[in-house]
């Protein structure tokens, strides 16, 4: 029993030594990829419901670390929040992205309605010098900030909401647009919606999938009415198929982006994708 009991403890530590070891790999991968530059962003089209017309893009940053391999951003992006690095790189992608828009635009391949929208996490929502890195993102890019979108998950809703919302206004003084991500799923409360100057909501993946399953029909229909009543724009994320495009499109979703359209696109693809005539 002595020899079980000390092997549990000894497996018990290699385990947390191997843990450990494995969280600093990735924590100096992640410093080695900050300053190298490692990362990639990808575009996912969001489709205009009734035409098919390609209004928008999400940007989606991409890691592959020569020594981690492929990390998905959920497990990346919450590291580099702890860490603080989610500032450069959330800088980054603000600067390519609005970057590729203004290229794009002047190249004719998409018109001047089109959007990129990018995901702001918590702590670079609440980084002092948010604000002028925005405005010098614009002054830089030279995009018309009515471009650019600002997706932040509605749990944001719920903490500081005082900072919060001096935050949101100043950016929406900016002209730049602010959507909320994976609407639905944050439990907060609504009167935030009336409050601050939102201009879209995201239906959440979850939603979009139980379309044809139990009451997931009344569940979408609700949401979708509750954004039109409010005068927002409404996208649907993660539509994958012909009946869950089909009854957003008959709901009066404004826009749809999933893998049914396409999946997340490098950029030589996704300048492709919008070549093609539809
Ligand atoms: P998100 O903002 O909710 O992004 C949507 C995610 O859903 C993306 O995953 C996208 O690839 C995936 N998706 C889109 N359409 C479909 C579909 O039809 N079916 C399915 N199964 N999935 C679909 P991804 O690219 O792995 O990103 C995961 C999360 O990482 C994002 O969730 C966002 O929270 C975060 N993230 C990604 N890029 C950035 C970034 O540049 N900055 C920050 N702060 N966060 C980012
Ligand atoms: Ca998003
Ligand atoms: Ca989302
Ligand atoms: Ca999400």
């Amino acid at each position: 029993a002595k020899q079980a009991g000390k092997n549990a403890y000894q497996f018990f530590t290699d385990e947390m030594q191997n843990e450990v070891a494995s969280e600093l790999a990735l924590e100096n991968a992640l410093r080695i990829a900050v300053k190298k530059n490692e990362f990639q962003l990808y575009f996912q089209p969001k489709v205009h419901a009734k035409t098919h017309q390609v209004l928008g893009t999400e940007a989606l940053i991409r890691w592959a670390s020569p020594s981690e391999g492929f990390l998905s951003p959920d497990v990346f992006i919450p590291k580099a929040e702890e860490m603080g690095l989610i500032h450069p790189i959330g800088t980054w992608v603000l600067e390519q992205g609005t970057k590729m828009l203004k290229e794009w635009q002047d190249k004719g391949y998409v018109n001047e309605r089109h959007t990129i929208a990018i995901n702001l996490s918590m702590r670079q929502l609440m980084h002092k010098d948010l604000i002028d890195i925005i405005s010098n993102v614009l002054k830089k890019s030279k995009l018309a900030p009515e471009c650019l979108e600002l997706e932040i998950t509605e749990s944001i809703m719920m903490v500081n909401s005082v900072q919060t919302i001096s935050i949101l206004n100043a950016i929406s003084e900016l002209g730049v647009k602010i959507a909320i991500d994976d609407f639905g799923t944050g439990y907060s409360s609504l009167s935030y919606l009336r409050l601050l100057p939102i201009h879209t909501i995201k239906v959440d993946r979850s939603f979009v999938q139980v379309i044809g399953i139990d009451n997931g029909d009344a569940i979408v229909k609700t949401i979708i009415s509750l954004g039109n009543n409010l005068g927002l724009t409404i996208v649907a994320e993660g539509a994958e198929s012909p009946e869950q495009v089909t009854f957003l499109t008959e709901n009066n979703v404004d826009l749809i982006q999933g893998f049914y359209f396409s999946k997340p696109l490098p950029l030589e693809e996704y300048i492709k994708y919008l070549k093609v005539d539809r």
